[in-house]
């Protein structure tokens, strides 16, 4: 596989990082997951603008433009001849000369940059997308700037690995009563034909499938709330789903144990899923 490394190409065994890098000591950089079908990138521009805030929040500088970030991710789908699967982006602080809690000077020490592709052939038909998935819920006990895409993921790690160990597929976050998210999508509901989903603040991230799902949403007349529900709630519910970059609009059919509506996905989730995927596929490049 051909990685990039700060300006170049190499093949994934010679790319090489600092181990002084602010990333690998401090996980103190950002990231972005851009799925890639039929070899075009779905919603680039929106992952391009939400990565840029993400840097902004940390007082981070883009090493590269938005076309040039373009150019590298197609770059990338080309050398490695993918189809259908991901394109990671990853940008943290740099590697300055020392460990230290403050933040080096973006002047003389640059940001580092990597990109890397996954393929995952068939990824618009992941069978779970028929069968649903298992959630179980856990606490949210994450920092408060969940809306920055940062690259501090061992809570959500545990939180699958605390579903895995109950046979379960995901975690759903849990604060004060409310759904966050899980643990790498975001979450919604259906009752009464109302679609449910918490409104962006600093608790959640703002996911870029999300912003699209309920824009598709709206334009097919189909009623949206945008308010916290509770996990009680959700259990009650007639249906159930999360939406992210690489899994698109996934059916929840049970909750800790409790199914969901009938247990099998619902025609919401199913017919939400239909119309992102295509047009995700009319639009992507
Ligand atoms: N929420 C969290 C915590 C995530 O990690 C992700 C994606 O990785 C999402 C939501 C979904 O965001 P997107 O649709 O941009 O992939």
């Amino acid at each position: 596989r051909t990685v990039y490394v700060n300006g170049e190409y190499l093949p994934e065994n010679e790319a090489r990082v600092s181990v002084f890098d602010r990333g690998f000591l401090m996980a103190d950089g950002v990231y972005e997951v851009t799925s890639v079908l039929d070899g075009k990138l779905v919603d680039f521009d929106g992952h391009a603008v939400r990565l840029d805030r993400s840097l902004s929040e940390l007082s981070m500088r883009a090493p590269v433009t938005r076309d040039e970030l373009l150019q590298i991710h197609r770059e990338l789908v080309a050398r490695n001849d993918l189809t259908d699967g991901l394109v990671y982006l990853q940008i943290t602080r740099g590697a300055p000369a020392d460990r230290d809690f403050a933040f080096p000077d973006p002047d003389e020490v640059p940001p580092t940059i990597v990109l890397f592709t996954q393929s995952k052939p068939g990824l618009a038909d992941a069978p779970a997308a028929k069968t649903g998935i298992k959630v179980i819920s856990i606490d949210d006990i994450r920092w408060g700037r969940r809306d920055i895409k940062t690259v501090q993921l061992l809570y959500p790690s545990m939180g699958k690995m605390m579903a895995k160990a109950k046979g379960c597929d995901d975690a759903w976050m849990v604060e004060d009563g409310y759904v966050t998210e899980g643990t790498s999508n975001n979450a919604y509901i259906v009752k009464d034909g109302r679609i449910v989903t918490r409104p962006k603040s600093n608790d959640i991230l703002h996911g870029i499938t999300r912003a699209a799902v309920l824009r598709y949403a709206a334009e097919a007349q189909m009623e949206v709330d945008e308010r916290p529900f509770t996990l009680e709630e959700a259990k009650a519910a007639d249906e159930a789903f999360v939406t992210s970059a690489s899994t698109f609009v996934m059916p929840v059919v049970e909750i800790d144990g409790t199914p969901v509506g009938t247990g099998a996905p619902g025609p919401v989730a199913a017919r939400l899923r239909e119309i992102y995927l295509e047009e995700s596929r009319k639009a992507a490049i």
